[in-house]
């Protein structure tokens, strides 16, 4: 299949690397100079289990590629997606499938905006990659994808689409529900990474504290009034369910999550698109949010602090 990856920077090189070893037609799309350059003279890094490789996969500007794909994989960040949209409009034709796995509430209704009759596929996935420089990409642990059609994708597509992420070994799964399974992870997040970035501290570390169970209560609540209102069938029981796994004594990671690292690394975070999403959506259904507001002000009061200065 030929695939374009738009937004090749950690997830985008895992997933283009991952479909390229497989066979496919690959075409990695960035903005960044220099990891775009470095892909190109010494191919893409990948280190897995200590182990480094180089891979020679064209890499390009968006304004450069000009080609016909099967399928395009938007990996940018949530608020990047829609600059990533204009960026990659000429690539947008009726014969190409576009599949969304980014983070975040929203992704959908950013894209529907840009354009309403895209073959489209949402998804969300729990397989990880940290980029460590420009063109190299550290590949560890596994995950998987659910991902779902949208809007005028044919079940043959979605049958394709399948097989290929299979054959690249991304454990794909087709869902009914997938607006579910982003909700429940975009809650996941809003509690993780917001509580580790604001408290400066582990995920692992959250276990100590005795506000920690009050303060995802809270957050929690406010998600599953939003959700229900929207007719997304999250719960808090559920979302609950996900994030005391996700702290359980042996699971708990000794790590800091991509929040935090965003922060430390002076880059902006998709706090709108998680927290701030409920907030923005619970202001529009009269739906008090007071917490989700308060983590959303915070996070960005800290992006004031550490980026705008
Ligand atoms: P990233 O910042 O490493 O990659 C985004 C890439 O998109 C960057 O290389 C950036 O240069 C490029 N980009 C942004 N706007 C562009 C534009 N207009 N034109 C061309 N290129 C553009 O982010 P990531 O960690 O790969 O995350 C991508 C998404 O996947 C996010 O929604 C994130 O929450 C989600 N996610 C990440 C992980 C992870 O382990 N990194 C795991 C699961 C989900």
């Amino acid at each position: 299949m030929k695939i374009a990856i738009a937004g090749s920077g950690a997830m985008g090189s895992r997933f283009g690397y991952m479909l390229h070893q497989a066979g496919n037609q690959v075409t990695l799309i960035d903005l960044w100079p220099e990891h775009v350059t470095t892909i190109n003279t010494q191919g893409l890094s990948v280190e897995t289990a200590g182990k480094q490789r180089f891979v020679k996969i064209p890499a390009a500007f968006p304004e450069d590629v000009h080609d016909d794909f099967d399928l395009i994989l938007l990996f940018t960040k949530a608020m990047q997606l829609n600059d990533m949209l204009n960026k990659i409009s000429h690539l947008l034709t009726d014969n190409t499938a576009v599949l969304c796995l980014s983070n975040g509430i929203g992704n959908l209704e950013t894209i529907k905006k840009f354009n309403s009759h895209l073959d489209l596929l949402v998804g969300t996935t729990l397989w990880t990659s940290e980029l460590v420089g420009p063109g190299a990409v550290v590949l560890n642990g596994s995950g998987y994808i659910e991902f779902q059609a949208i809007e005028n994708v044919s079940h043959e597509t979605v049958v394709k689409i399948n097989d290929v992420l299979n054959e690249a070994g991304l454990d794909a799964r087709p869902s009914n529900n997938v607006l579910l399974s982003i909700w429940k992870k975009a809650c996941l997040n809003g509690v993780l990474n917001t509580f580790c970035t604001i408290l400066d501290c582990k995920i692992m570390d959250l276990r100590k504290s005795q506000y920690t169970p009050i303060l995802t209560q809270r957050v929690v609540s406010e998600f599953e009034a939003v959700a229900q209102a929207k007719g997304i069938p999250l719960t808090a029981e559920l979302a609950l369910k996900t994030i005391n796994a996700s702290l359980a004594p042996n699971q708990a990671g000794d790590h800091y999550p991509s929040m935090h690292q965003d922060i430390a690394s002076g880059r902006y975070t998709e706090i709108d698109y998680l927290n701030g999403a409920i907030a923005r959506m619970g202001k529009e259904l009269n739906i008090p949010t007071p917490t989700n507001t308060l983590i959303t002000e915070l996070i960005h009061a800290r992006e004031d602090i550490v980026i705008k200065n």
